[in-house]
């Protein structure tokens, strides 16, 4: 299985990652995928990217090296409500928007506060993949999210790094695999994505490629086996 995107990258910019969009564009291409995003991580998050930062995206090219680049955001929910720490001055000039949950922007919620947050989330128009799901310290009720990505159009993560051995995020793979299950049954698409904090980390899927061969998951089901349906979702802007 060759996974074709990777939706969710950090740049220098977030404050803890350590590769240019140059060095991550140019690695993409190396590994022949079609489509990535320029995710860093709103300002938030302590070190994350001041809004002149998403306002001046349109600087980067959307080609190089081969690969579309598309401009996005991974923005942080920030109450039990589904809020998140932008402006829709900001997210409306992006192609599409992260939302995800970070300690130190919300505290560990039990199963109907983090439920109601991610469907929340999932209902702002801006947000079009809900970053990283599955953490056991923000537990979830994985049928109503898998229902509500059906509904709202909003597309669940398979997070590689979190998957990845010494990954900090406890219980995902377990989550992960009935969550999957969850999509298997109900026909929803998922995508996977590196969240590559370097550019050798970009395109690197060996985890979640294990993780879909395991549970058998429908590959009419994954998205980044179809880059052409990814650009159906998410709007350009100019
Ligand atoms: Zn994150
Ligand atoms: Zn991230």
């Amino acid at each position: 299985m060759k996974l074709l995107t990777d939706m969710h990258i950090h740049t220098v910019s977030s404050g803890h990652a350590y590769s240019t969009v140059d060095e991550i564009a140019r690695f993409a291409g190396e590994k022949e995928l079609k489509i990535i995003a320029i995710t860093d991580h709103n300002s938030g998050l302590p070190g994350g990217a001041h809004d002149f930062h998403f306002h001046n995206l349109k600087a980067i090219p959307r080609q190089l090296y081969g690969v579309t680049v598309l401009r996005g955001m991974e923005a942080n929910i920030i109450d039990f409500d589904g809020n998140i720490d932008a402006t829709e001055d900001t997210l409306g000039g992006l192609d599409f928007t992260i939302a995800s949950m970070h300690p130190p922007c919300l505290r560990f919620g039990d199963k109907e506060e983090v439920t109601r947050a991610m469907i929340g989330a999932m209902e702002n128009p801006f947000v079009k993949i809900l970053g990283h799901p599955g953490d056991d310290r923000y537990p979830f009720d994985h049928e109503a999210v898998v229902l509500a990505a059906k509904r709202t159009g909003t597309i669940l993560e398979v997070n590689n790094a979190s998957l990845k051995p010494g990954g900090f995020r406890p219980g995902v793979r377990e989550n992960l695999i009935s969550v999957l299950g969850l999509c298997k049954q109900y026909n929803v698409p998922v995508m996977a994505n590196t969240d590559a904090h370097i550019a050798y980390a970009v395109g690197e899927f060996e985890e979640s490629i294990r993780l879909f061969e395991e549970v058998d998951f429908p590959q009419e089901l994954i998205l980044n086996l179809h880059p052409e349906r990814i650009l159906d979702f998410i709007a350009l802007k100019n």
